[in-house]
C-alpha cells in the first residue's frame, strides 16, 4: 500500500489505520477520522475492520471489529451513535439521553447527525459514498452525514448546514467543513439518466466530465457537495475536499463499485472530547 494525500493524513494505532484530515486536526476539542480495511478481523471480501453487520460478514467477526475500533477511539460501544442511513436527507440531532446505556444506538432513516456534547461519537458507514464532516469551531458543534448520489441531489449537505443554524444559531464563518474520502471523478461514472438529476441542480457544469470520445459520463460528487455547501453559506476558505478515492485504493479501502457489492464498510466517526 502507497499512501498519497495532501489533505489527510493516515495514522496507526497498533495495526488499525485511520484517515483523517490535516484541517480538522487543527481543532483540539474534536477527534474525527474515517477507519480503512487495516486491522480488523474479518476475512475475505470483508477483510479486515468491517464495520457493517448487514452486509453479510459473521457478526462474531463484527462484534470483534466494533471492539477494536471504539478502543482505538478510546470509548465504549454505548459512545456511539451510528446512522442507519437510506440515502434520504434526515440530520438527527443526538443527545446522551437517546442513547442506550450498553450497546451502540442506531438511528433510524437518518444519514446525518448532529450534537453538541462531548463523548458521542457520530458514526456515518461508506464504501464509495462520500462523507461530509462538519464542526461549528466556537460553539463547539460537530455533524456528520453521509451523501452518495441520491443524498447528495438531495442536499443533505444543505440540510446539515441548516441544522447547525436552525438548533445551534451558528454561524457560517465558524463553520469548518470536510468532504470525503469517497469515490472520485477519476471513478464516478453514472448513467444520462444519473446525470439529470445532477443538471437539474442548477450548478456549474465544472463537476461533470466526459471520457475523450465523450461516450462516458463521470461526475466529482465531492464538487457538487462543496458547491451546495458554498450555495447554504459556508464560506469557501473553510471547505476542504478529501484527494483519495475509494475505488482506486481499494486495498486499503472498501469499494462497492470496485467489488461489485461484495465488500465491507468503513466507518467515519466525529466527536467532542
Ligand atoms: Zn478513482
Amino acid at each position: 500500500m502507497i499512501f498519497k494525500s495532501k489533505a489527510m493524513n493516515i495514522n496507526f494505532i497498533d495495526s488499525v489505520a485511520f484517515l483523517t484530515f490535516k484541517e480538522l486536526e487543527k481543532y483540539s476539542f474534536v477527534r474525527h477520522g474515517y477507519s480503512t480495511r487495516l486491522g480488523g478481523v474479518s476475512k475475505n471480501e470483508f477483510k479486515s475492520l468491517n464495520l457493517s453487520f448487514s452486509v453479510g460478514d459473521d457478526t462474531k467477526l463484527v462484534n470483534e471489529n466494533y471492539d477494536i475500533f471504539c478502543s482505538c477511539l478510546g470509548v465504549q460501544r454505548y459512545n456511539l451513535a451510528l446512522a442507519s442511513q437510506v440515502h434520504e436527507d434526515k440530520v438527527t440531532k443526538v443527545s446522551k439521553k437517546n442513547l442506550n446505556k450498553i450497546d451502540f444506538t442506531k438511528f433510524e432513516e437518518t444519514d446525518g447527525l448532529i450534537t453538541s456534547e462531548s463523548g458521542i461519537v457520530l458514526t456515518t458507514f461508506h464504501a464509495d459514498c462520500i462523507v461530509i464532516y462538519m464542526i461549528d469551531i466556537s460553539k463547539k458543534i460537530v455533524g456528520l452525514a453521509h451523501a452518495g448520489w441520491r443524498g447528495t441531489v438531495k442536499n443533505i449537505a444543505g440540510k446539515l448546514a441548516k441544522k447547525f443554524i436552525t438548533e445551534y444559531n451558528s454561524s457560517f464563518s465558524d463553520m469548518v467543513c470536510a468532504i470525503g474520502p469517497g469515490i472520485g471523478k477519476c471513478c464516478f461514472e453514472v448513467s444520462e439518466s444519473v446525470l439529470t438529476y445532477f443538471r437539474a441542480l442548477n450548478i456549474p457544469n465544472n463537476f461533470i466530465q466526459f471520457s475523450r470520445d465523450d461516450s462516458r459520463i463521470y461526475i466529482d460528487l465531492l464538487e457538487v457537495n462543496k458547491i451546495l455547501l458554498l450555495r447554504e453559506g459556508l464560506k469557501n476558505e473553510n471547505i476542504f475536499k478529501s484527494d483519495i478515492c475509494t475505488m482506486c485504493n481499494h486495498d486499503m479501502l472498501f469499494s462497492h463499485r470496485f467489488t461489485g457489492g461484495k465488500r465491507g464498510t468503513n466507518s467515519a466517526f466525529i466527536f467532542i472530547s
